[in-house]
């Protein structure tokens, strides 16, 4: 079967190589090198514990206070709210507690399923030296404001029987000496593992789809040609492909190409925003969030990245470096280490829908087209197994979950 996979970051490349794998002829395409865009500037968490829906009722209260701060984990640029209130009215309305919880169920479906498909990808792709069993620190100085904050995260940890430790100060300053002495108490997610170049990630599975005979084309897709039921063709400017079966992967830019074929869907980038902070002598060894900072550090390409929370914002809008860059004094206050001094600054979007499934399976129809995209904080966990559940769908096999939760003709709130 010819095969077409449109966008290349790590959920388009990972179905490349999973269709390519199962013997498809496969063309890749994106006029970005593959990985560089959104997928290149994460975390890097393998994160298979996030259990807790982001559109849920605790963070509608929060909102408020976290707006009025400037150094706050959660923007809004108010011009583009009007374009955004049909996708926060679905978000509220996908809150509602009986929602939240279905939600919840419907992610831990995936991510429950997610290290088995890392697993077959570090393996037959030879990416194990990047891939470290590190867990995830959530950390705080002040116990209180901590027991408040993890209180929700560890019920819902409980009712999953997913694993976590609550350490106590010596047992944290023991496994993560980076951090300020000051810092108390933490969460440790312990079966999270870490990449440390989500971008070197990305590139090797691309290798081992080129290795299988596929091809990445640096061509962007325009739209498609449609015959009845089917897509017939992906048109570029270079003209037309024809092909038996394609996968839309283009991140929050599948809004636009999904509306060419009459499907309307609330795809919004949750904006997120890294700084890459040189590292000189700082050992830090895990994944840390600062629950009072507000913001995840991380050891990535020989620096300390680190990422934000949200901003809404149209996905065209510059970017707008104050507010990360006031964060680094926060940073040099959890590891005292850091100098400080910005290497790189960079731009990311979260491709997200209101309910916080991504969309996942056939199109409704259009019987050749399948969806892969709104993978929000959580692309580079859910990536593989996205692309394992496309091939398997290509191949008509049981893709071993109810797709029903992930439907693009759901109704999102
Ligand atoms: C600050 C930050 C931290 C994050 N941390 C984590 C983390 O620790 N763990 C985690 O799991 N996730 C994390 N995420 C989320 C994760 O990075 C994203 O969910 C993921 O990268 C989305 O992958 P994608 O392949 O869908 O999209 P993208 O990486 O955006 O790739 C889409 C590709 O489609 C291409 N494209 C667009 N339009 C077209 C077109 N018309 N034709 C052809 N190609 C096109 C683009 O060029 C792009 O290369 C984080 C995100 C951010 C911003």
């Amino acid at each position: 079967m010819k095969a077409i996979v449109v966008g290349a970051g790590i959920v388009g490349t990972s179905c490349a190589w999973f269709l390519a794998r199962d013997g498809h002829e496969v063309l890749l395409l994106d006029p970005r090198e593959p990985g560089s865009g959104t997928s290149s500037g994460n975390a890097g968490v393998l994160s298979v514990e996030s259990c807790l829906p982001l559109a849920r009722l605790s963070l509608l209260r929060a909102a408020p206070a976290m707006l009025l701060d400037p150094e706050g984990p959660f923007r809004l640029r108010w011009r583009y709210l009007p374009r955004l209130l049909p996708w926060l009215l679905r978000y509220v309305l996908a809150a509602r507690p009986a929602r939240a919880r279905a939600v919840a169920e419907a992610l831990v479906a995936l991510i429950r399923r997610a290290d088995e498909a890392h697993d077959r990808v570090i393996e037959e792709c030879g990416l194990g030296e990047l891939v470290r069993t590190t867990g995830w620190l959530k950390v705080a100085r002040d116990p209180n404001r901590f027991e408040r904050a993890i209180a929700e995260e560890r019920e819902a940890l409980d009712r999953f029987a997913l694993p976590y430790r609550i350490l106590a100060r010596e047992e944290l300053l023991a496994l993560e000496p980076a951090l300020a002495p000051e810092v108390r108490c933490a969460l440790w997610l312990t079966a999270d593992r870490h990449v440390a170049s989500p971008l070197a990630y990305t590139r090797g599975i691309l290798r081992a789809f080129e290795a299988r005979g596929g091809r990445w084309l640096p061509r962007r897709a325009t739209g498609f040609r449609r015959q009845g039921r089917r897509v017939a063709a992906v048109i570029t400017e270079e003209g037309e492909t024809a092909a038996d079966l394609v996968v839309l992967a283009a991140g929050v830019f599948s809004r636009g190409l999904a509306a060419g074929l009459g499907l309307s869907l609330p795809l919004e980038a949750e904006r997120g925003y890294h700084l890459m902070l040189a590292r000189n002598g700082c050992a830090l060894a895990h994944p840390v969030y600062g629950i009072e900072e507000g913001f995840l550090l991380a050891p990535i390409e020989g620096a300390v990245r680190l990422t934000t929370g949200v901003e809404l914002a149209s996905p065209e809008a510059p970017p707008d470096y104050r507010w990360p860059r006031r964060l680094v004094p926060k940073a040099q206050r959890l590891l005292p280490g850091l100098p400080g001094r910005i290497e790189r600054e960079w731009l990311g979007l979260r491709p997200s829908l209101p309910d916080g499934l991504p969309v996942l399976g056939r199109a409704p129809h259009v019987d050749n087209l399948l969806l892969a995209f709104g993978h929000q904080h959580l692309g580079l966990t859910l990536g593989p197994l996205t692309g394992r559940i496309m091939a398997d769908l290509a191949a008509g096999r049981d893709p071993g979950l109810d797709l029903t939760p992930y439907a693009a003709d759901r109704r999102f709130c």
